[in-house]
């Protein structure tokens, strides 16, 4: 379904990515894990379309989308949630969903489709009315993933989903991204951190360190040992 084919991403002098290739296929929830400054937030914003490569190609359902700027990328159905969860504080919960429907003309779809969002979300659905500034940083991150959902996107991209959050609220949010592959048809694309969380969570793992893939494969056949190796650099 997508793949990025050796990119080299620089901003100015510095070199963030240097030859990255990462497959997802359809359906597969993939991770890209590794420590801060790896350059994985960078390879999220280039197959986005907001940075383009130096070097390599994006590829998404066959089609050659380097290059190609943002909108037209998500609305070919690839929906980016960034890290930091960027709500519009003093807008509420619907009006923040609501955004995520302004390219949409099909009206009574996208009602059928906040519902869907607020059956996944319950908690969302309680605090509709409220100011988006005032939701727990828990409910901040379903709120951006909801609205991420409302493109009705084929793939979904999220950059740290469990940045500053609660153990339990991240095992919330990962099962909810797990319910939206199996029952939505949604693939899945996490940059994580945690090396146990991309584990437990994924088909399969690229380890990026340093600008490069140094590890990677599924998850089933990998310990937690060669996965730490990989990100903290020991030989
Ligand atoms: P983090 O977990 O900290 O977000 P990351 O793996 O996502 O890390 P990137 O944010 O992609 O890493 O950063 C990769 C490299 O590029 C780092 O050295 C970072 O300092 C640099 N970098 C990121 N954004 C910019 C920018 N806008 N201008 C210049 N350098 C940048």
């Amino acid at each position: 379904m997508l793949k990025i084919d050796n990119i080299t991403v620089r901003y100015g002098q510095l070199t963030a990515v240097r030859g990255v290739s990462i497959d997802v296929a359809e359906g597969e929830s993939v991770c890209i894990v590794g420590p801060n400054g790896a350059g994985k937030t960078t390879t999220l914003l280039t197959l986005s379309g907001v940075l383009s490569p130096a070097e390599g190609k994006v590829q998404y359902q066959g089609g050659d989308i380097t290059g190609v700027n943002p909108e037209k990328i998500a609305r070919m159905g690839i929906s980016h949630v960034p890290e930091g969860r960027h709500v519009f504080a003093l807008l509420t919960v619907e009006e923040n969903l609501k955004i995520g429907t302004a390219m949409r003309q099909d009206r009574s779809g996208v009602e059928a489709d906040i519902d869907l969002v607020l059956e996944y979300f319950p908690r969302l659905k309680e605090r509709i009315k409220q100011p988006a500034g005032k939701l727990s940083g828990g409910e901040q991150q379903m709120l951006v993933i909801g609205r991420a959902l409302l493109t009705r996107p084929k793939l979904i991209t999220v950059d740290e989903p469990s940045l500053g959050l609660a153990p339990k609220i991240v095992d919330h949010v990962y099962d909810i991204l797990d319910r939206l592959r199996k029952e939505e048809g949604m693939t899945l694309l996490i940059v994580e951190q945690s090396t146990k969380r991309a584990l437990e969570n994924a088909d399969r793992l690229y380890v990026l360190r340093s600008g490069s893939v140094q590890l990677e494969g599924r998850t089933a056949d990998l310990s937690a040992e060669d996965v730490e190796r990989a990100y903290f650099g020991f030989d």
